[in-house]
């Protein structure tokens, strides 16, 4: 018997698409589907999967199932697993990977306990043995100094895939206007009490505030540098908090903060009381910080210590603007140093991205693809 593979989404906020890590995970999905010769099927979830069908329709899956309706509509536990557990057994698949949402992360697990299967979170890939076909899934743990290869033979097995770790399958070869996409719904009724929660309203805090963006482009690193004494022998913090802001604005890149800069929230004691207000623990990359995934990295007023820079594993290309030539960065750390000031290097900056979004105003600032480096 072939093998058979369901690729299981929920669409997206804005009720078109699908959240963007799960079109990274439909690229693996259709990579072990050839490599296995296996039996492809899209699973399915939302209030209406019209829009969000389409966009994987030329995926070429040999079925796409759905369902869908109100009850579907926002994340929910008790109805997400209905959902989920209905097209598992639709599809009868052996394997079924998922995006790592919130929303999945929180439900997939009890899902594979009703199918009897099995499940892994946090994978970040998900191959195939070229010989046997054994699947071999790979996660890390004990903040990613130890990454584990996992083989199962529970059936159904559920993967949940981190975003960043393949490249997202993109409808580039279609021509002409989209294809419908043949859905088959798969009915589900809800008891009563699978209904008794309902989403009353999400309370985020405003873009400008959030400065977390793990989709982002590019993670900005702020380090204890932009509250010490600059050369005249002054602290510039409101400066500092202007110049990082306005250009996490223009750019839409992720703040990071290096440990000895967090630590000032909580430290009110000498030259430390000058903080930034905005930077919290949240954003410490490192040792006993994060290790985030993003296509590029600049840190600014940041030594570039051992323990630090450990937190930019996953960052692929990186710069750093430091005044101190012999700072860690440019011991082999970083790709690019610019032995500068860093206040002078991002006024710099954020005056080039303020150029580019006059010339071309049509782009909003948050969504500037502008590469700044
Ligand atoms: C067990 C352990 C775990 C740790 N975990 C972490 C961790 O998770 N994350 C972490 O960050 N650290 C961690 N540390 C601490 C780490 O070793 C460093 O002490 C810390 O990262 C230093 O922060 P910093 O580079 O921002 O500050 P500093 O070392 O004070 O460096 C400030 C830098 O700013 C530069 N500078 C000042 N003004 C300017 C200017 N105008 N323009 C350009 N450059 C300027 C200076 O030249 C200097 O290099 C850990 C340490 C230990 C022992």
């Amino acid at each position: 018997m072939s093998r058979s593979i369901l690729f299981l989404a929920h669409v997206a906020e804005d009720g078109n698409t699908l959240p963007k890590v799960s079109y990274e995970v439909l690229g693996a999905a259709l990579k072990l589907t050839k490599q296995l010769g296996a039996r492809l099927t899209i699973g399915l979830i939302g209030e209406d999967v019209t829009a969000a069908a389409e966009t994987v329709a030329a995926a070429g899956a040999d079925r796409m199932l759905a369902v869908a309706g109100p009850d579907f509509a926002t994340a929910r536990y008790a109805s997400d697993a209905a959902a989920a557990e209905a097209l598992c057994r639709a599809a009868g698949a052996e394997l079924i990977l998922a995006p790592a949402t919130s929303r999945f992360m929180r439900v997939l697990p009890g899902v594979a306990h009703r199918l009897k299967g099995c499940v892994d979170t946090h994978v970040t890939a998900l191959e195939a043995n070229t010989i046997d076909g054994e699947l071999h899934a790979t996660r890390w743990h004990y903040r990613q100094r130890i990454e584990a290869v996992i083989r199962r033979d529970a059936r159904p097995w559920i993967v949940l895939l981190e975003s960043g770790c393949e490249a997202a399958w993109a409808d580039t070869e279609r021509t002409g206007a989209p294809a419908a996409a043949k859905v088959e719904e798969i009915p589900v009724t809800l008891p009563k009490a699978a209904t008794r929660t309902v989403v009353s309203g999400i309370r985020a805090p405003k873009s400008d505030a959030q400065t977390i963006r793990p989709d982002a482009n590019l993670l900005l690193v702020a380090g204890a540098g932009w509250t010490k004494k600059q050369a005249d022998g002054k602290t510039h913090v409101d400066q500092a908090e202007t110049l990082i802001l306005d250009f996490l604005r223009a750019s839409g890149a992720s703040l990071g903060g290096s440990k000895s800069l967090v630590d000032q929230s909580g430290d009110q004691s000498g030259e430390s009381q000058a903080v930034l207000g905005f930077m919290t623990h949240l954003n410490q990359v490192g040792q006993t910080g994060a290790t985030p995934r993003h296509p590029k990295g600049l840190s600014t007023c940041c030594h570039g210590e051992e323990p630090h820079v450990v937190g930019w594993r996953f960052i692929n290309e990186r710069r750093a603007v430091n005044l101190d030539p012999n700072c860690g960065w440019a011991r082999g750390k970083a790709d690019v140093l610019y032995v500068a000031d860093a206040f002078e290097v991002m006024a710099k900056l954020n005056a080039l991205l303020g150029q580019r979004s006059r010339t071309s105003p049509e782009e909003p600032m948050m969504k500037a693809t502008v590469n700044p480096l």
